[in-house]
């Protein structure tokens, strides 16, 4: 017989930020909720996130934040759950706050206080959390059977919130792509995103013992491109800029990084009458990067002569260096994963896949993913709730 203990209303695999959102509406409004965490503990990823201050939203948040196969999908879910109502379940919790740049809002003390809120809210909503719960088999007969080591779980309704692939030591699984297929529901090939690159051999050399200066780029690729800071690494590129823009980079792609971006190089060389040489050239560009990487630069970029058309060609190179990684530092170093579950399966209202009534997916599994600064956490959030309110 089976034990009581064990049928719930709601059943959420995963308590990260997606699932633990949606326990608490689950919850608020009655249902009788148990969340399943493969870790030793939910909320691992929140808090690590934002430099373990958690980034938990962004105040400019729009569906154009995010990529996805279908781009309209994410508007739904974004427009009822805005980044106002977690700044006010953020306030309502008195926990300290503060926007550091480009409408990104972080703790002032720690990512601790968003997981602490979370979870308050989680038992207030009476929605239990068991963690260091493998799950080893799901079946549908007319509600959904979870088997983990010695237990069994009823419900009639089941919430994948297992996340991405992302940082696999803290615990990320395929798990939520398996069940999909399980069900016949199609995934978008997952990639990591807002990853690092990794720089083919020939600029890894030529650039690579720079590692550590960083200067504000524009990096394009894929028609978006993005003006904030490129760092370069032991192995490649990272920093804002660079993240970015690797969510939209493909193998067969290259990314354009104009190094200098509305600076016009040459033109002010040339109305200084500034000496045409090349420690002319030299100081005009330490003007505008770091001395390390402008004296490189113009090293390995000798203009190939001292004509005015000759220089206006030099500078169209530092205002579009095309790379072609060698790769990505992979899942191991990615902060999301691209892809996952393909929207043409799911409500956008509530994220319940349309061929399998009573199945949900949300948050990072599906194929929606933020932007870096926010926005990620914002999409947790809100497909959380969606899914919850609709439960
Ligand atoms: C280093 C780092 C920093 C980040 N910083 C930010 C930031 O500041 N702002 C921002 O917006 N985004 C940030 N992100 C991204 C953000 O953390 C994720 O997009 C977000 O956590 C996704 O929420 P989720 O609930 O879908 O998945 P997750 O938060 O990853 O939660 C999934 C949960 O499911 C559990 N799980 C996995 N497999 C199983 C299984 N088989 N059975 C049961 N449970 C399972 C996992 O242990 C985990 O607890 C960061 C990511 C990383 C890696």
């Amino acid at each position: 017989m089976m034990d009581k203990a064990n049928r719930f209303d709601v059943l959420i695999l995963g308590a990260g930020a997606a699932g633990v959102m949606c326990a608490i509406e689950a919850g608020t409004r009655g249902r009788r909720v148990a969340l399943l965490e493969r870790a030793d503990r939910p909320g691992k990823k929140i808090l690590i996130s934002g430099g373990g201050r958690c980034n938990f939203t962004n105040i400019h948040c729009t569906a154009e934040n995010f990529l996805s196969a279908n781009p309209h999908f994410a508007k739904s879910a974004l427009a009822r759950y805005t980044p106002a109502d977690f700044i006010a379940l953020v306030e309502k919790h008195r926990i300290p706050y503060h926007e550091k740049t480009l409408g990104q809002l972080f703790c002032d003390g720690s990512a601790r206080e968003i997981l602490g809120m979370l979870e308050q809210e989680c038992r207030a909503a009476g929605a239990t959390i068991q963690s260091n719960v493998r799950v080893n088999h799901v079946a549908r007969t007319d509600e959904f059977v979870v088997r983990t080591g010695d237990d069994e779980f009823r419900s009639p309704v089941l919430v994948v919130a297992t996340g991405g692939l992302s940082i696999p030591k803290i615990g990320a699984t395929p798990f939520g792509y398996d069940l999909a297929r399980q069900f016949g529901i199609k995934i978008r090939e997952p990639r990591p995103g807002l990853v690092p690159f990794v720089l083919n051999e020939k600029d890894r050399s030529a650039y690579c013992d720079l590692a550590g200066v960083s200067m504000e780029v524009d990096a394009a690729c894929d028609g978006q491109q993005f003006r904030e800071k490129m760092l370069i690494t032991h192995r490649g590129l990272s920093g804002p800029a660079i993240l970015q823009i690797s969510s939209y980079w493909n193998s067969a792609r290259r990314v354009k990084i104009d190094l200098a971006p509305e600076y016009d190089i040459v033109g002010e060389l040339l109305a200084q009458k500034t000496a045409r040489t090349a420690a002319g050239l030299r100081s005009r560009v330490r003007e505008l990067l770091p001395n390390r990487f402008a004296d490189r630069w113009v090293e390995l970029h000798p203009p190939s002569a001292w004509t005015n058309f000759a220089l206006e060609d030099w500078e169209k190179q530092m205002h579009g260096w095309a790379i072609a990684p060698a790769g990505t530092e992979g899942f191991e170093k990615a902060e999301v994963t691209v892809g996952g579950v393909d929207t043409d399966e799911l409500s956008a209202k509530t994220m319940e896949a349309r061929r399998v009534p009573g199945l949900f997916f949300i948050g990072e599994v599906v194929d929606v993913t933020g932007h870096l600064g926010g926005y990620n956490f914002q999409w947790a959030w809100a497909s959380g709730r969606a899914a919850g309110e609709a439960l």
